[in-house]
């Protein structure tokens, strides 16, 4: 896990922003870890966390949001006064990571989707773009997991299930929610899921659906409004003929434009 502490540039925090920052990450792990052994790794000191320890770790940070200003920010204050006016859930957390990000921590999924969904927000006149956190965050690198909506046309209704529909797309990725016609059942040529795609994965456009000697058919699976991913800048939405570290044959760009 990247250790949550201010850089050089956030030094010169106010009282209350070093406040808000400890009270984000103050709160005890649910779920405790032993203590670990110091060992060695070429020659020098070394702490290993195994996979699950590092799990139940980032588990009080599973709806947590990173929101990246590239052109200043506003302040913490400002910022939590913005999301109190927004008829949230719950109250959100709001920290400094460093000079150019700010964590965002949700109490609930309800409002983690809400901000996460919308992308860029404008908080008075600093665009703030949020990335879903995750253990191997970088601050030169966003997150290539993007919420993304994706259909199923004509699937027979009686798919229409919220467990048959999060089997069916988890081929994509890690279902997240129906929108609300297909929860309700109300439209009937398609269903809609968003879903949170990898975006440096290859997606899945079809799945073989049978039920046991009876009926099988392909279900095409079709993402809407696919972001594109760099991975030679580490950034979503930049493309090819824009990245300045375009650079022939070290360029690859993800998913669909
Ligand atoms: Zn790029």
């Amino acid at each position: 896990m990247v250790a949550p502490h201010p850089s050089a540039e956030g030094q010169g925090m106010s009282l209350s922003e070093q406040k808000s920052f400890s009270q984000l990450f103050t709160e005890p792990t649910p779920f405790p870890i032993h203590v670990r052994p110091v060992t060695t790794y070429k020659g020098e000191a070394a702490v290993i966390f195994s996979k699950q320890d590092a799990e139940k770790l980032a588990a009080p940070y599973r709806w947590v949001l990173v929101g990246k200003f590239s052109h200043g920010r506003p302040s913490l204050e400002e910022i939590r006064k913005i999301f109190t006016s927004l008829n949230l859930k719950d109250q959100i957390s709001v920290g400094l990571l460093d000079y150019r990000h700010v964590l965002l921590k949700c109490a609930s999924e309800v409002d983690f989707n809400r901000i996460w969904m919308r992308g860029i927000w404008q908080l008075g006149k600093f665009p703030m773009r949020v990335f879903r956190w995750t253990r191997d965050f970088h601050g030169h690198k966003e997150s290539s997991l993007a919420p993304v909506w994706v259909s199923l046309p004509s699937l027979p209704i009686h798919y229409f299930d919220k467990h048959s529909l999060f089997s069916i797309t988890s081929l994509v990725g890690k279902p997240l929610f129906l929108d609300s016609a297909t929860a309700a059942a109300s439209r009937s040529n398609k269903a809609r899921v968003c879903v949170e795609v990898d975006l440096l994965k290859p997606i899945c456009t079809r799945v073989w659906i049978s039920v046991e000697g009876e009926m099988r058919f392909w279900q095409k699976i079709v993402p809407e409004e696919m972001p594109c991913y760099c991975s030679a800048c580490w950034r979503l939405g930049c493309s090819v003929d824009e990245c300045r570290k375009n650079s022939s044959e070290q360029h690859v760009t993800h998913g669909m434009r």
